[in-house]
């Protein structure tokens, strides 16, 4: 038999493609042991994926190698575009991503979209294993009228935009405008809504993206609404956000006292410490007296848009007012009065929970914008496809680590039964993007473009002045 590039052939178990050059070892050595370890790719480099990559790491029995692939030449996802940059604290846990990124056989390719610069069939020539960890990256809709109208805008968008992320580079955000609606109650909204509300001199000194910097100096913005569906007792928001607001130089939160009346229910709820403790803050807030401050932040809970209005820009809001239906407490929902409130306003955030944006070639829930798993094994149809797993993202970052664990251990699980990659050289992928002129960025790539971003930040008393244009980070490389 003549066999050719590209041709395959099926002996045993094991496939083999004869661009494999070590397929000696592939028919010597089980799947998993030293000589020929279990290749793993993980796409994504935010928590989940490096929450997921740790335990693969640490596994003796069988023996992995991870490639972990981001679409971004930057590692760390939402830590680093999604992490408000007044929350140093919250970013540090990238030095246990570090760490993690340090151990044997762990690859960065920075700067590779899969679905588009590799394909899934691309990987499956050289992994054994798939793990997703792309994370939900765009917002969901209101569906409401006017939703596209100019002055309304994603959360997704504007965090981006001012973390400095590569995609919102050149959003523009009309902050000539005096006021601005941010629908959602929770963590992300309680960060856009603080952003709005800081004073240049409150952001210059975080890493805050120039661009943004500048802009937010020149706000006219005066007041910022916040609109959630529930009431006092559900926002979805911690105490510890909550509390900032009371923190800030030049705006004060102010709360309706009305809001503040519990139904039963409602108060039944309150056993919970973060609900407690938020309803004392906006308690709080409700009972200050009036401040002389430039900015101020008005809560409205029991609240839901339900039309945008303006003439090409966004002029009002139309807010229906909500009452709490259920029988049980922690599980009481909104709907409508059928009352409703126009509030004038120039500006709408919406921050209401995000979705996946789908990969070609992988299954995709488009209902709940995921990609169907159980435990972390896809499925499609219900039901599993081999070699194929996902995880993340759930909640804040921390929650993120015991679902990535729980995808990795079926992973490990399944070692025995995965279908091995035909081509099980190291560099096999190495020389699939150059051959398609990738150029990717690698864990040294990522330390230098890091330590060019923080010296940039020393000359200007920032911790970091962020690249925030791709061909920009490429360049911090091709000068050396
Ligand atoms: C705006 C915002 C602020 C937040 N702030 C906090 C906070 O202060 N504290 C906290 O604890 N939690 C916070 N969270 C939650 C936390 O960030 C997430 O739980 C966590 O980042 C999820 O991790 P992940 O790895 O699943 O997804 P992500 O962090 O989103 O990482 C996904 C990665 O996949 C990459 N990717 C996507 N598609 C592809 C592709 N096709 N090919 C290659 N790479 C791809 C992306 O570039 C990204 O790097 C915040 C969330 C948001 C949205």
């Amino acid at each position: 038999m003549e066999i050719s590039v590209g041709n395959s052939l099926r002996i045993g178990e094991v496939r083999c493609d004869v661009q494999a050059r070590n397929w000696e070892n592939v028919f010597m050595d089980p799947l998993g042991s030293l000589k020929n370890p279990l290749r793993i790719a993980i796409i994504g480099s935010g928590p989940s994926g490096f929450y997921a990559a740790d335990p693969l790491l640490k596994s003796t029995e069988p023996l992995c190698r991870v490639d972990m692939f981001d679409r971004l030449p930057t590692p760390f996802g939402l830590v680093r575009g999604g992490v408000a940059p007044d929350h140093p604290k919250i970013r540090n846990v990238t030095k246990v991503y570090e760490k993690i990124a340090a151990r044997d056989g762990f690859r960065f390719f920075g700067n590779v979209t899969i679905g588009s610069d590799l394909s899934i069939h691309d990987l499956r020539q050289c992994y054994d294993a798939i793990l997703f960890a792309s994370g939900t990256e765009t917002d969901r809709h209101l569906n409401i009228p006017g939703e596209d109208l100019l002055g309304s805008y994603t959360a997704t968008s504007f965090v981006g935009w001012y973390n400095g992320h590569p995609d919102y580079r050149d959003h523009t955000f009309n902050l000539d405008r005096e006021v601005a609606v941010v629908v959602g109650m929770g963590n992300v909204a309680m960060d856009v809504a603080r952003i709005l509300a800081k004073t240049a001199d409150e952001l210059k000194t975080t890493d805050i993206a120039q661009h943004a910097l500048e802009s937010l100096a020149e706000s006219r913005i005066r007041e910022i609404h916040i609109v959630g569906r529930r009431g006092v007792t559900q926002a979805a928001c911690t105490p510890l956000e909550l509390k900032e607001m009371s923190e800030l130089v030049d705006c004060q939160p102010r709360v309706n006292p009305d809001d503040l009346v519990l139904t039963s229910l409602s108060q039944q709820e309150l056993e919970d410490r973060n609900r407690n403790r938020n309803v004392e803050l906006l308690t709080e807030y409700a009972e200050a007296p009036p401040r002389d401050t430039t900015r101020t932040m008005h809560f409205h809970f029991l609240r839901s848009p339900i039309d945008i209005k303006g003439d090409g820009h966004v002029e009002s809001i139309v807010l229906a007012k909500n009452k709490l239906v259920g029988t049980e407490a922690f599980q009481q929902w909104a709907e409508p009065t059928g009352e409703t409130l126009e509030l004038p306003c120039d500006l709408v955030f919406r921050s209401i929970g995000y979705r996946g944006i789908p990969i070609p070639g992988v299954p995709f829930e488009e209902r709940k914008g995921i990609i169907p798993n159980h435990k972390g094994r896809v499925q499609e149809n219900g039901a599993v496809v081999p070699g194929l797993y996902a995880a993340g993202p759930s909640g804040i970052i921390g929650t993120n680590k015991p679902d990535s664990h729980e995808t990795s251990d079926c992973l490990l699980e399944d070692a025995a039964s995965l279908t091995p990659c035909p081509n099980r050289e190291d560099d096999a992928v190495v020389r699939l993007l150059e051959e398609k002129a990738i150029r990717f960025v690698s864990l040294d790539d990522w330390h230098q473009i890091d330590a060019a971003e923080i010296a940039r930040g020393k000359v200007v008393g920032k911790p970091r002045e962020r690249f925030t244009r791709i061909d920009e980070m490429l360049q911090v490389l091709e000068a050396d």
